[in-house]
């Protein structure tokens, strides 16, 4: 953990959130500002930058991202969902401890 990573502090309950989902090695929780009626955030528990970062160091938590995902999907009654995972600035990653965007709810366009 580092103490200045928001989603470390939100991994040791130091900071309150939204919590739908969690296994020994992920948390998922809701999006404070969400872009459609499920907006959910799966993060490691463990602090890696990025999702690259994340599969290199712990690829079999890189993995249970997406299972997390899928059991969020399969309780929120999604019929469809949308997965991203922002990587560097030029992306908009804006918090810079991996996590994978669960967006759904809505019926969605692409390109995003
Ligand atoms: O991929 P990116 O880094 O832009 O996503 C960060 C996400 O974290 C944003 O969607 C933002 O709304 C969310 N967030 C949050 N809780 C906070 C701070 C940011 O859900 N306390």
């Amino acid at each position: 953990m580092t103490t200045d990573c928001l989603f470390c502090r939100i991994v040791a309950g130091d900071i309150p959130a939204t919590v739908v989902h969690e296994t020994a090695t992920t948390l998922a929780f809701r999006d404070i500002n969400p872009v459609a009626p499920t907006h959910v955030l799966v993060v490691p528990r463990s602090h890696y930058e990025n999702a690259a970062a994340l599969a290199a160091g712990e690829p079999a938590t890189a993995a249970d991202l997406l299972t997390s995902a899928s059991a969020i999907a399969e309780a929120e009654g999604l019929d469809g969902y949308r997965l991203v995972f922002n990587t560097g600035a030029d992306a908009g990653q804006t918090v810079f401890h991996a996590h994978l965007h669960v967006i759904g709810g809505t019926t969605m366009g692409w390109p995003a």
